[in-house]
């Protein structure tokens, strides 16, 4: 008979936003990774930028972000509110409104805009998402560029026990309940909403790296905290367990992952290995090589 014990992973460090900016005219993002300290220490994960939540007056003209490219990793963007559209240098396009997801695989290069959908520009309303960069491995950055729209309704929900809340498995695995996304690499991407005085606990393999996000309320991770809202807990690559408790209504994501244990050169929206890399990037984009909208 074999014994395993499951050590508790320990929270190193509970972060809050680096800098506050908007991004176009249409997101006005806290940034959490790689923000205050956080740098690289949460691989794959390069960045996370909180969008609102944020009130927006009716208009004809859509706020957004205009034609910008990409190389070298995934753009993740999770709606809560709003109606994102998205155009791309491919071809691709589509709308994401609130529980979808678009999963961009930049890859060798893309040009895309991100702006608030016409219709719901038109009437306004409250704005919130979330956008995370996932790196890709040396062997993946100059593959072809992709793109996964994952529907609400295609993204498999896990009630928790005693409706104490629910945890939507965006990618990888909870409790033998997958995700849709197709991931380069190992990523659990869960969204995850918990009552006041709830618990749930989560495992996550000892050698990943592993963010707790708290859009809203207020959580203790394995006895440590509060984290509170638009805050970050990084967690200890040892143990696997991870033990929630709201302390109030809570909305959070979780975001655990397989480090990529590679150079990261990283020039605004470009995230190479080397620094040549990303002069090539450079280059190829001012040539026309990522495409253009049409
Ligand atoms: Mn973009």
């Amino acid at each position: 008979m074999t014994t395993t014990t499951v050590v508790v992973k320990k929270v190193v460090e509970i972060h809050r936003y680096g800098s506050r900016h908007w991004v176009g005219d249409g997101f006005p993002v806290r940034n959490l990774i790689p923000g205050n300290s956080v740098g690289e220490q949460l691989s794959p994960f390069l960045l996370l930028d909180y969008a609102g939540p944020e009130h927006f007056a009716p208009t004809d003209q859509p706020r957004g972000v205009g034609e910008h490219p990409h190389r070298g990793f995934e753009t993740v963007t999770i709606v809560y509110d709003g109606v994102v559209a998205h155009r791309d240098s491919t071809g691709s396009g589509g709308v994401i409104g609130p529980g979808d997801v678009q999963w961009m695989t930049a890859a060798s290069g893309i040009v895309h805009e991100e702006m608030h959908e016409k219709e719901w520009a038109k009437q306004g309303g409250s704005f919130h998402a979330v956008q995370l960069w996932v790196n890709l491995p040396s062997t993946h950055k100059m593959s072809s560029p992709g793109y996964q729209t994952l529907l609400g309704q295609t993204i498999p929900t896990v009630e928790l026990a005693g409706g104490t809340g629910y945890l939507r498995v965006i990618a990888g695995e909870f409790r033998g309940t997958k995700g849709p996304a197709t991931t380069f690499t190992p990523v659990h991407l869960y969204d995850v909403r918990l009552k006041a005085g709830s618990t749930v606990e989560i495992t996550a393999p000892s050698s990943f790296n592993t963010g707790i996000f708290v859009l809203q309320g207020e959580i203790s991770i394995n006895q440590s905290g509060p984290v509170k809202e638009a805050e970050l807990a990084r967690l200890d690559q040892a143990g696997e367990r991870i033990t929630i408790v709201a302390a109030a209504d809570t909305s959070l994501l979780v975001l655990a992952g397989e480090p990529i244990n590679e150079p990261v050169a990283r020039y605004g929206p470009f995230v190479m290995n080397t620094k040549a890399e990303l002069v090539q990037a450079v280059n190829d984009y001012q040539a026309g090589k990522m495409g253009h909208l049409s």
